[in-house]
């Protein structure tokens, strides 16, 4: 085999492409039959009622959720998307609040805010972690703000002792999106557990997934309930069920049927096994791939275990004199597979840079309520925007069924494409 890229006509390294990443096994399979079996495919009744909480299968998934992230309280939903809403309903939010956020992270981290009328403030990240930056975030504080929603990305927690005393200096409320993140450990705790409230997604690309679902968690008694009852059209049972609270009672559907929890219930126990598995390879890869100068390897902070929901890695473009975008290629035509380029900047999106959410005169921004003018201006989040623009790779480990050799085989690819850089420039 010579040595002369694939971009140039040479011989691709890898050849093959891995299987889909999928954690569903028989056991899923026999889960779903005996609750098709049954014939109760849900039993959630939406008003007082013993079965307001659900079914037998829901009500196992969230026992035994609530003891796998030893918390108090598991709720179930049918995305993290309603997860995210619920709980940003829950904290008693008001019209008009503003709720600090990274612009680095899938966009239904913020619109969680705006569904309340709340508005997203964004805070820069850290260029390690691609995580909230607790200074920025101290920064962004103003009069309005209620609450700060901390994405652990990638599956790498925030920093959320930092971020928990800031919550409590300045008396706010804490939400964790730990959506990439379940089983990523800070010292003996599970990430998603370190807030007031947080949870997971159970989406197809997911670690664990039951097609379509949501776990939320909490210590707190109350929030439990207000996330119950917002789950399940709240304004039809406060009366019966004596909730004298009614501020954002307006319930919602976000019911998840038995036949997702009976498969969480299943995924739930195969999780620690896949996120070891999935940490094994990310170590391969980053053992194979140390030393290749230019090239920022994922970074695992003290005290944390990462999740590896994807591999993320940070190009020195500058140092290295050649454009992500021609790396990329390289990379590419040696055949690695799942190599994104960039990430997210929320601010930027046109919903942010026009205003326009709801209706289309620029409500909530343009609303009475709202105190101040929120500047989502390019510039705010100078580290996120320069990675998004041009340093930041990754690759998505998310979407493979990778196995040893695979990693090896990437391996060898990016030592391919570093070694021939000088006919990259
Ligand atoms: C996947 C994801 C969500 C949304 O979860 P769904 O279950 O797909 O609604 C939210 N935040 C982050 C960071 C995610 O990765």
């Amino acid at each position: 085999m010579t040595n002369k890229l694939a971009l140039f006509g040479g011989q691709a390294t890898i050849t093959d492409v891995p299987p889909a990443y999928s954690p569903i096994g028989k056991e899923e399979s026999l889960a779903v039959q005996k609750v098709m079996e049954s014939g109760v495919l849900s039993k959630f009744i939406g008003c007082w009622h013993e079965d307001f909480l659900g079914g037998p299968q829901v009500r196992a998934f969230e026992e035994e959720a609530a003891r796998f992230f030893n918390v108090k309280h598991a709720i179930t939903v049918n995305s993290w998307t309603s997860g995210l809403i619920a709980a940003v309903g829950a904290i008693g939010i008001e019209p008009g609040n503003e709720v600090i956020v990274s612009p680095w992270t899938m966009c239904a981290s913020a619109t969680a805010i705006l569904h309340w009328n709340a508005i997203p403030v964004f805070a820069d990240i850290e260029p390690e972690t691609f995580n909230l930056c607790p200074e920025s975030v101290e920064k962004s504080i103003t009069e309005q703000t209620k609450a700060i929603l901390a994405i652990d990305i990638f599956g790498h927690s925030a920093n959320m002792e930092a971020l928990k005393h800031i919550a409590k200096k300045h008396d706010l409320k804490l939400i964790s999106d730990s959506a990439q993140a379940p089983g990523a450990m800070v010292g003996d705790k599970y990430a998603g557990t370190l807030a007031d409230i947080g949870g997971f997604s159970l989406n197809y690309h997911k670690h664990i997934h039951t097609g379509e679902g949501g776990i939320i968690v909490t210590n707190s008694d109350d929030y439990a309930e207000r996330l119950q009852l917002i789950r399940n059209h709240a304004e039809a049972v406060v009366k019966d069920k004596g909730v004298t609270n009614l501020s954002n009672m307006l319930g919602y559907n976000f019911r998840l049927g038995e036949i997702e929890c009976a498969i969480g219930r299943e995924q739930l126990k195969k999780l620690p096994m896949l996120v070891k598995q999935r940490q094994k390879l990310a170590t391969i890869l980053k053992t194979q791939l140390n030393g290749l100068e230019g090239l920022q390897l994922p970074i695992t902070q003290d005290n944390h275990e990462h999740a590896y929901y994807v591999f993320p890695l940070v190009l020195d473009t500058v140092h290295l004199g050649i454009s992500r975008e021609r790396i990329c290629q390289a990379l590419e035509a040696e055949g690695v597979q799942g190599i994104g380029q960039g990430y997210i900047n929320l601010h930027l999106l046109p919903m942010y840079q026009e205003k326009i959410a709801y209706g289309s005169h620029g409500f909530p921004w343009s609303a009475e309520f709202c105190k101040r003018e929120v500047n989502y201006a390019k510039g705010i989040c100078p580290v996120a925007e320069e990675l998004q623009d041009s340093s930041f790779i990754y690759l998505a480990m998310c979407m493979f069924d990778y196995e040893k050799q695979d990693m090896l085989n990437i391996a060898s690819a990016f030592k391919k494409v570093w070694s021939n850089l000088g006919e990259l420039q």
